[in-house]
Formats: structure tokens, C-alpha cells, sequence
């Protein structure tokens, strides 16, 4: 086996533990004869997965049963429309935090439903920092505050939650979920794609506080875009591959000794980009340095030719996806939970040769 030191931004690296275990009972599911995959899901196998899947998410994040958890389809995306259609009264207002491409997604459909206040944009400035507490004009009479808590695409992150002007937060944690502990009691809602962060595509978590979930508005809505539709029962069939392996990642999350072991894990390994960027000016980051992220590590060569030749070569060392969004460019080192600090090593390893080479 000769597995690629992989810096994919989503569908990302998984832990070679789960992908191993998921492998050996894939066809046989604990001695039943068929695969989980195959099986219903109101059957007791799924069943015990889907429970077991919710209890961990809330054990993992420190949320008590004053909250729900859904998995859900249509990706991190579809939450951009069922947010606002839930919780945004056409003459209501909530807050949208604009600190990068996901944001703007998420402001153009919650536009679609009510009002819009903007407490800060980081549009002007290239998305290059987040905003301290300070810089935020929050509105008075939010519904809730949204956020991207990690902008996956330039890279940037916010260290701690925003303050709000009152109102609960509802996050969009797609590519930092679960990476380092979160204050719980500020969130109404959480939502995030599982092919960063979390397993692989096909599900999205969202966690939902329930005092939050009855302040929904009301307004006719399609029955699967309607979270109540999703409290305490299946709906419709889940995507089961997706939330089963999901919940192997969960059980090694907790095995690892959960969310305060990878934030320190992920900082140790951020620290060791951020450091090799800084030595010279030959690498350059793309965002200020206290607004960093320890997910997506962004940063320039000297000109697009070079960039170039330092994806080539890094690809020729196993070092692969490195290549920046594509709405970007440069280069960009996701290092999600499961992308191990060897990989990483290895990644500063060859900067610094390419550096002495190129420099
Ligand atoms: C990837 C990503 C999305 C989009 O997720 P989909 O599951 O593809 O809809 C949204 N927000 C953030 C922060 C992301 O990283």
C-alpha cells in the first residue's frame, strides 16, 4: 500500500484506521450476511448507527438534550436555503458575517427569504482577515447571527466565536467541525458538509438547539426542507454509508481524546506550514497572521510559473492536491483531523528543498 500524503480540500483524507475497518465489513456486516449498505434503514442495525452516530456528535461538542442532531442531503449548500427559510421571517432580520466565498453563497439565499444586515465584510480586503469583535456592527434585532467559522477557500478562520448584538450564532462549521472544541451555549444551529472534516460526502450534520428550532417561522415550506419534519424520526431513507462512516470517525475522534487533542494536534501541525512560510520571503501567506487557519494553510510563490513548477514537482513527491481554489490560485495544504503530521513533515521536508533549489 502506498497511500498519497493527501492535502485535499474535500472529499479530503480519512483516518486509515476507519477506511481499514469500514474495508474488512463492508461485505459482511458483523457476521449478518449482507452489507450495512445494503440493509433497510429502519432495520435495527442502521437504527443503532443513526442513534448511536447523534449521541456521539453531542457527547463529542458538549451539547445537552436541549439539542438535536439531523443528517441530512444536498451538502452544506442546501443549509444556505434552509436556514433563512426556517428561521427568516420576510420581515425579520438576521446577521450574515461575509468573511469569504461561502459566506456570500449563504447571504444570497437567505436574501431570497427576509432581511440582510451585513455586521462586517471582508470583500475589499480580498477576504484576507477576519474581523475582531470590535469591527463587528452587529443589528439589535437579529433572529440569529451566521458565520463561516473556517473559510476553506482563503484560507482564514475565526479563533473564537463572534460576538453577536444578542442573538444566537448559526454556523456554518463545514471545514473546521469538530477540530477544536466549540462554547456551545452560543449556537442556535450547526451545520457542516462531511467531506472535509468529518467522512465522506453524502451527509450533513446539523445540530439544532431545540429553544432555537421553536422560534421557526411560519411559512409554508416543502416538507423535506422543514427541519421539524427531521426531529426524532426518519423522514426518509438517510445516507446510510455516509452516517456509518461517519460514526467510525466519531468513535476515533473520542478514542484520540477528543476535541482538545486535535486542537492542539491541528495547531502543532498549522505551526509548522506557518513557520516555513515565514523563514523568507520566498513563500508568502495570504491572510494576516492572527486570523490563520490551522485547516486550510494558503499561500504564494513568487509568480504563477513557479507555482506551477512547485505543484509538478510536489506531485512527483506523492505531495498531492496542493493546488489553491480555483477562484484563488496559489497553492493551498488542507490538513484536516485525519491528515497526519508525517504528511505535513514531508510537505515542509520538500518546501525547503524546493526553496534552495528555486530560491
Ligand atoms: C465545502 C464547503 C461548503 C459547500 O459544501 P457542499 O457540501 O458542497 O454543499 C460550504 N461551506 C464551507 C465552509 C465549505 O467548506
Amino acid at each position: 500500500m502506498n497511500r498519497l500524503h493527501n492535502f485535499s480540500a474535500g472529499p479530503a483524507a480519512l483516518p486509515l484506521d476507519v477506511l481499514k475497518k469500514v474495508e474488512k465489513e463492508l461485505v459482511d456486516y458483523q457476521n449478518k450476511g449482507a452489507s450495512l449498505i445494503e440493509m433497510s434503514h429502519r432495520g435495527p442495525e442502521y437504527t443503532a448507527i443513526n442513534t448511536e452516530a447523534a449521541e456521539r456528535l453531542k457527547r463529542i461538542t458538549g451539547a445537552g438534550n436541549d439539542w438535536i442532531v439531523q443528517f441530512l442531503q444536498g451538502g452544506a449548500s442546501s443549509q444556505f436555503m434552509m436556514v433563512p427559510q426556517n428561521f427568516l421571517g420576510s420581515d425579520q432580520t438576521a446577521d450574515y458575517i461575509d468573511t469569504g466565498s461561502w459566506s456570500s453563497k449563504a447571504i444570497r439565499e437567505a436574501r431570497l427569504f427576509g432581511n440582510v444586515h451585513i455586521p462586517f465584510s471582508g470583500k475589499e480586503n480580498n477576504y484576507s482577515a477576519i474581523p475582531d469583535n470590535s469591527e463587528l456592527n452587529a443589528s439589535d434585532n437579529a433572529v440569529y447571527t451566521h458565520f463561516t467559522s473556517n473559510n476553506t477557500i482563503f484560507g482564514s478562520q475565526f479563533r473564537k466565536e463572534p460576538e453577536t448584538g444578542g442573538s444566537l450564532l448559526v454556523c456554518d462549521a463545514s471545514s473546521d467541525f469538530l477540530s477544536r472544541p466549540i462554547d456551545i451555549d452560543k449556537y442556535g444551529l450547526i451545520y457542516a458538509g462531511a467531506q472535509k472534516n468529518l467522512g465522506p460526502a453524502g451527509v450533513t450534520v446539523v445540530m439544532i438547539r431545540k429553544s432555537f428550532l421553536e422560534t421557526q417561522v411560519s411559512r409554508t415550506m416543502p416538507t423535506m426542507l422543514n427541519y421539524k419534519t427531521h426531529v426524532d424520526t426518519l423522514f426518509n431513507t438517510p445516507p446510510v454509508f455516509a452516517v456509518y462512516f461517519l460514526n467510525y470517525v466519531l468513535e476515533w475522534i473520542e478514542d484520540k481524546g477528543g476535541l482538545s487533542w486535535f486542537e492542539t494536534y491541528n495547531a502543532d501541525k498549522a505551526a509548522l506550514l506557518y513557520d516555513e512560510i515565514d523563514r523568507d520571503e520566498f513563500y508568502r501567506g495570504t491572510v494576516e497572521k492572527g486570523s490563520r487557519s490551522h485547516m486550510n494553510v494558503t499561500f504564494r510563490l513568487g509568480s504563477e510559473e513557479l507555482e506551477k513548477k512547485f505543484l509538478a514537482e510536489a506531485s512527483q513527491h506523492r505531495l498531492s492536491a496542493l493546488k489553491g481554489h480555483r477562484s484563488v490560485g496559489g497553492v493551498r495544504a488542507s490538513i484536516y483531523n485525519a491528515c497526519e503530521v508525517d504528511s505535513v513533515k514531508a510537505l515542509v521536508d520538500f518546501m525547503k528543498q524546493f526553496r534552495s533549489d528555486n530560491g
